[in-house]
């Protein structure tokens, strides 16, 4: 009997196990086919200059609309890319696509990629972001590279070279997330980061109180005396813009601003924010 039990149960986990493994596998396979079947597009967010109000660069964000489940959030996919290693090949299909549309836009606009943590550690990830710029003939100048600060736990040899190679090529990195994990000052004095981005949970929510508005100002503050660019994430209404402003964040990122919106449309509110400023830059 407690043998049949047993029995049993070591049959249920091998079928858990099993399904588990072919779900992953499922959405390695379509993951992989979605590129091909052009079921993948990226979306493009504008961070704008908290003082002039101005886009000065996108943030590039993927998104999967699957033919039967409908748009699924990077949140979902991302993950299983990482496990499954897909994200080398995604992670530079999106940044080709990235850099090409930036290509099309003016010169002093940038664009901004996430890099999963997966990218950084595989030896020699740096040459696919090298030959995505290169395929969209995009000044490296032009390609900012965000990694999120939990990255670093596990700082190793192949991180530290594909920072330094992309630097030396040009591009710049932008410390994503601050705040949600260790928010250690050691990377921000080891690595040259020309940005950092302070988590959307110290601009609304829960914890946003005098407490959080302090961090804020002193994150502001340091960044100012390292000649950084400090971004507020996630302002959602004027009340945030005009609190992140005063506290010295020098760009802001959020639905009050706009949503992530496919190509035309960020090309769109780009000629919208020049046609604002008409002395200011050259048409695009
Ligand atoms: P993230 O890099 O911190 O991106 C910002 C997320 O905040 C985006 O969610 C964006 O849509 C959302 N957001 C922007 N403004 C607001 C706002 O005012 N309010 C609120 N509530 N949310 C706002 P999204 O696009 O769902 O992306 C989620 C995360 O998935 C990203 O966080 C990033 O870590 C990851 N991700 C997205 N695209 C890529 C990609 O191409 N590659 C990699 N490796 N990761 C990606
Ligand atoms: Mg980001
Ligand atoms: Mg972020
Ligand atoms: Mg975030």
């Amino acid at each position: 009997h407690a043998k049949a039990a047993g029995r049993n149960q070591s049959c249920f986990f091998n079928n858990e196990m099993t399904r588990e493994l072919v779900r992953r596998k499922e959405i390695e396979a379509e993951l992989r086919a979605a590129i091909q079947r052009d079921e993948l597009s990226i979306y493009f967010q504008p961070l704008h200059d908290l003082e002039t109000g101005r886009i000065r660069s996108f943030e590039a964000l993927v998104r999967w609309f699957h033919p039967v489940k409908g748009e699924l959030p990077p949140d979902e996919f991302i993950p299983v890319a990482e496990e499954t290693g897909v994200i080398i090949t995604l992670g530079n299909w999106i940044t080709a696509q990235a850099a090409r549309v930036c290509a099309q836009w003016p010169d002093d606009i940038t664009v901004a990629v996430n890099l999963s943590p997966v990218q950084l550690r595989a030896p020699g990830a740096e040459l696919g972001i090298i030959n995505a710029l290169k395929e969209a003939n995009l000044d490296p100048r032009r390609l900012e590279l965000e990694v999120t600060e939990s990255l670093f736990i596990e700082h190793d040899e192949n991180s530290a070279r594909f920072i330094r190679a992309l630097t030396e090529a040009g591009c710049t990195f932008t410390l994503d997330d601050f705040g949600t994990g260790y928010s250690s000052l050691g990377y921000i004095n080891k690595f040259p980061f020309r940005k950092i981005k302070i988590d959307r949970s110290f601009v609304s929510g829960p914890d946003v109180g005098r407490k959080s508005n302090a961090i804020i100002r002193a994150v502001a503050e340091m960044g100012a005396a390292l000649d950084m660019d400090i971004v507020a994430e996630g302002l959602e209404t004027i009340e945030q813009i005009e609190k992140v402003r005063a506290a010295g964040c020098t760009l802001g990122q959020g639905y009050h601003y706009s949503r992530p919106v496919p190509e035309h449309k960020a090309t769109e509110l780009l000629v919208r924010d020049q046609g604002e400023h008409p002395l200011a830059r050259k048409a695009g």
